[in-house]
C-alpha cells in the first residue's frame, strides 16, 4: 500500500529548490554547478577526482527515505517543520529509466534559466547541457530504492559516471548490487555505537553492527572505496583511534574528513557554531594519518574538507 508524502513537504522541498522527479526521486541545483558556470569554481571533488562540477547531476531515488536521522543532515527529517511521514514506509518504486529519464530533464529546466545570465561562461553552459557524472547522494539512503545497481546501470548506459553515497546500513543491498558505481562513499561519522547512536540516529535495528559489516565488506569492491567522515564540534570528533580501527577494517581508497555545514534543515538541528575550522578538520585528519597508513593527499579550505588515501 502507498503511504503518501504530506503535500505540505512537497510544497516545502519545492521552496528549497527540490526537483522532484516521479514519485520519490529529486534533483536538486549544487550551488558548485552555479559557482562553475558563473564564477569558474568548482567543487572540491573536481579538484579531488576530476568531476566536472558544471556537468554534475546531484540526485537521490530516495528523497524521503533513510534508516538514519544525522543531526547534521540537510534533508527533511520526519518532525522538522512539525511535518510527519513514515521515512522507512517505502513506496512502489518508479523504473530506473523513469528517473534518469527525469533527472536528465530535470538538470535541464535548471540549466535552463542560465540562459538569460549575462555573466554565464557560454562554453561550459553548452558543456553542461550534457551531463558527465550523478552524484546519487542528495538525501536519504539510496540502497533502500529497490533498483539501485539498476539505475546505476542506466545512468553509466547514458555515458554517466556516477558516486554512490551509502550510510553502509544495508550491507545485503551493497552486496547484491547489479552494477557497481564509478565511486562508492560509505559515511563513517561516529567511532563508536554510542555516539553513533547519538548523532546518526539510526531507525532499524543494529545499524551499528550492520555498518561494520559493510566496513567489512569493502575491500571487496572493484571500484574506488571513500570513507566519508562528516565532522560536528562537540559531537563526534573525539576517539581517533576508533576511527583508525574502523578505517582498518575498511581499508578504503580515500579518507574524505569534511566539517558539518550549517545548510538546509540541519539548520533545525544544529547551532552554526558546530561546523568545525578547516584547521580543526586538518588536526582531524593529521591524527587519522598519525594512527592509519594514510596520509593527507590534498584539502579544500573553503569547504573544509580533508583528502587522504594510502601511502
Ligand atoms: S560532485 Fe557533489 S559537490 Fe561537486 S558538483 Fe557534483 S553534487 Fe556538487
Ligand atoms: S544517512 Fe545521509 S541522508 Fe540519512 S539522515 Fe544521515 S546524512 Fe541524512
Amino acid at each position: 500500500m502507498e503511504h503518501p508524502i504530506p503535500p505540505s513537504l512537497l510544497q516545502a522541498l519545492k521552496k528549497h529548490k527540490y526537483h522532484l522527479v516521479g514519485k520519490h526521486s529529486a534533483v536538486k541545483r549544487c550551488k558548485w554547478l552555479y559557482e562553475s558556470i558563473i564564477h569558474d569554481r568548482a567543487c572540491y571533488k573536481q579538484k579531488f577526482y576530476g568531476i566536472k562540477s558544471h556537468q554534475c547531476i546531484q540526485m537521490s531515488p530516495s528523497l524521503f527515505y533513510c534508516t538514519q536521522q544525522c543531526l547534521f543532515c540537510w534533508r527533511a527529517q520526519s518532525g522538522d517543520l512539525q511535518i510527519k511521514w513514515g521515512e522507512m514506509k517505502l513506496p512502489n518504486w518508479d523504473s530506473p529509466q523513469e528517473i534518469v529519464e527525469g533527472s536528465l530533464k530535470a538538470q535541464a529546466k535548471i540549466l535552463s534559466g542560465y540562459g538569460g545570465n549575462p555573466k554565464a561562461n557560454w562554453q561550459k553552459l553548452t558543456e553542461a547541457l550534457t551531463p558527465r557524472h550523478a552524484a546519487i547522494s542528495l538525501t536519504g539512503e539510496p540502497t533502500l530504492y529497490g533498483h539501485i545497481g539498476e539505475l546505476i546501470r542506466v545512468f553509466h548506459n547514458r555515458g554517466l559516471t556516477t558516486y554512490l553515497v551509502s550510510n553502509g546500513t544495508l550491507p545485503s543491498k551493497l552486496a547484491e548490487l547489479s552494477e557497481e558505481p564509478t565511486q562508492l562513499y560509505i559515511s563513517v561519522c561516529a567511532p563508536n555505537e554510542k555516539v553513533f547512536k547519538r548523532v546518526c540516529r539510526p531507525q532499524i535495528p543494529k545499524a551499528w553492527v550492520k555498518l561494520t559489516e559493510t566496513l567489512t565488506m569493502l575491500p571487496s569492491f572493484r571500484c574506488p572505496t571513500v570513507i566519508r567522515m562528516t565532522l560536528v564540534k562537540g559531537h563526534n570528533t573525539e576517539a581517533i583511534d576508533e576511527y583508525a580501527e574502523l578505517v582498518e577494517r575498511a581499508d578504503p581508497t580515500y579518507i574524505e574528513a569534511k566539517a558539518y555545514m550549517h545548510v538546509g534543515f540541519s539548520s533545525l538541528r544544529l547551532d552554526y557554531r558546530k561546523m568545525p575550522q578547516h584547521k580543526e578538520i586538518r588536526d582531524f585528519a593529521e591524527g587519522l594519518a598519525e594512527r592509519t597508513g594514510y596520509s593527507i593527499i590534498d584539502e579544500s579550505v573553503e569547504s573544509r574538507v580533508v583528502l587522504l588515501n594510502k601511502s
